[in-house]
């Protein structure tokens, strides 16, 4: 579906968004990738809106891409005897793995590999970093804490351990399963949450099997130490901010918001902005000035895509969400002071014949009244290099597979095709033109620019560029090409 903005939305679903209607409803709004979450939701539940996902994208004739989280090895507390205890500031507390249901002295935390590296000084935060606990003891099967800031604590809450790259397999079981599940669904992107280290991202990346393009979530101290790397083997990126601004600092954050954004788009890869955006609107069908701001700075950085959480998944105002992060990407977009950061912040990479071409492409079409850049792209790469300048005009992607023009809808600024398998440059540019055309790109009157890479069959060969009216006659008026 054809947008009126560059930036991505990105709509988690959950109870609230799980009807056909809804879920049309939200795409016809503005979400452009949908995120099943892998937390929640049975497989049942999973593979019911997959199908719907599926189903509204032929309906509408749309191109949607569809994202699988992860929970990743997430740390939780087990029971307790009376469900919940209350934790005062200086009281002493005792994390174990004894079997025993909880009280206000302990509680179990099943997992034996963290007290290996919990020493004296340690910090543990208990749901959402609401209670903070410092390590005065720890042993091979116990940690004595002191509590620093107090609050309820019950059943199975999360346990953040900010200060140690943890002992911990990147995929637990249960991620496994659902990893092997979505993929013979079919997603187009796996997202891998807490990565602490390269070989997260590389383990997983193995049982995928290209099945799946993978996004590691960035929500871990020692994943923005390693982000660079991290952000080589990986296809996308997400600022977890929710988990992140647990484990950090809050005033952390923006910053390192800021880096991943700027490096992601050098790195030509997407990052979506995440947690926490409309948040009020879970309830209210109007978001707060600070809301609207945030989401605003996250575009103003350049981000490929802003993501809806709880809003949509479980909140009161799903397409209210939606709309209201539409408009106000459209707003910004517009705004003269967008194109300037824009720019300000492009890099210039040359690195490859791609890299020349795209550049090239950009500055034909912004010096002259060119009205698409059009690509044509196998396995992507072409329209994420294309994407990566951020051009001021639309960039139209045609591909023959329909799994890159769906990997390609979290991408800025680019709408995907999916087109027949051409084999002359010549067809391309036919098809490009008509292509812009009946879409809406441009009319008879206009030209476009037209990118290929030749032969087409071999990717990641982007080395032609061509500047071509959209009448049909007048493309090839001699037909000597
Ligand atoms: P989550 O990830 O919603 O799966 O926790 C995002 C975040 O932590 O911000
Ligand atoms: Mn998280």
């Amino acid at each position: 579906m054809r947008r009126q903005r560059n930036t991505k939305i990105v709509a988690t679903l959950g109870p609230s968004s799980s009807t056909y209607e809804m879920i049309r409803k939200l795409h016809e709004c503005g979400a452009d990738v949908f995120r099943l979450n892998m937390s929640h939701g049975s497989h049942d539940e999973i593979r019911e809106r997959h199908r719907i996902i599926r189903e509204v994208e032929r309906d509408l004739d749309s191109t949607i891409s569809i994202l699988a989280d992860l929970q990743g090895p997430k740390l939780r507390v087990g029971v307790f005897a009376n469900g919940s205890e209350e934790l005062v500031e200086g009281a002493k507390f005792r994390m174990d793995l004894s079997d025993a249901e909880g009280d206000a002295s302990r509680v179990t935390l099943p997992h034996p590999e963290i007290f290996q590296v919990l020493e004296a000084g340690s910090n543990l935060l208990v749901n959402d970093g609401k209670i903070r606990l410092k390590v005065l003891a720890a042993g091979e099967d116990f940690a004595d804490c002191e509590v620093i800031a107090g609050g309820t604590i019950s059943n199975r809450k999360g346990v953040n351990v900010p200060d140690v790259v943890l002992p911990l397999a990147a995929l637990s079981e249960k991620d496994r399963d659902d990893l092997e599940f979505v993929c013979q669904l079919g997603v187009d992107w796996l997202a891998l949450s807490f990565v602490q280290r390269v070989e997260d991202v590389t383990e997983a990346r193995t049982l995928v099997g290209g099945r799946a393009s993978v996004l590691s979530k960035i929500e871990k101290p020692a994943a923005v130490k390693a982000f660079e790397e991290i952000l080589k083997v990986s296809d996308a990126i997400m600022v977890a901010r929710g988990d992140l601004g647990v484990e950090l600092p809050v005033q952390n954050v923006p910053p390192i918001q800021k880096k991943l954004v700027r490096m992601c788009r050098a790195a030509a890869k997407p990052v979506i902005v995440a947690t926490q955006m409309m948040e009020s609107m879970i309830e209210s069908p109007v978001p707060t000035r600070a809301e609207v701001s945030d989401v605003a700075a996250a575009i103003y950085e350049g981000t490929d895509a802003v993501m809806l959480s709880a809003e949509s998944a479980a909140g009161q105002y799903p397409a209210e969400a939606v709309s209201t992060m539409d408009a106000v990407a459209r707003e910004v977009e517009a705004d003269p002071n967008y194109r300037e950061v824009i720019e300000a912040s492009r890099k210039v990479i040359r690195s490859s014949v791609a890299d020349g071409i795209v550049v090239a492409a950009r500055e034909i079409a912004e010096a002259t009244d060119i009205k698409a850049i059009c690509c044509f792209t196998q396995g992507g790469t072409t329209a994420l290099l294309t994407s990566r300048e951020r051009p001021s005009v639309p960039i139209l992607a045609l591909s023959p597979l329909r799994d890159t023009a769906r990997k390609l809808a979290l991408s800025w600024g680019v709408t995907c095709y999916v087109t027949g398998e051409v084999s002359r440059f010549k067809q391309a540019v036919v098809n490009g033109a008509r292509m812009a055309r009946t879409k809406g790109f441009a009319t008879e009157q206009d030209q476009i620019v037209v990118m290929a890479g030749v032969p087409f069959n071999v990717p990641g060969t982007t080395n032609i560029l061509r500047v071509a009216p959209c009448e049909e006659r007048l493309i090839f008026p001699s037909d000597q090409e």
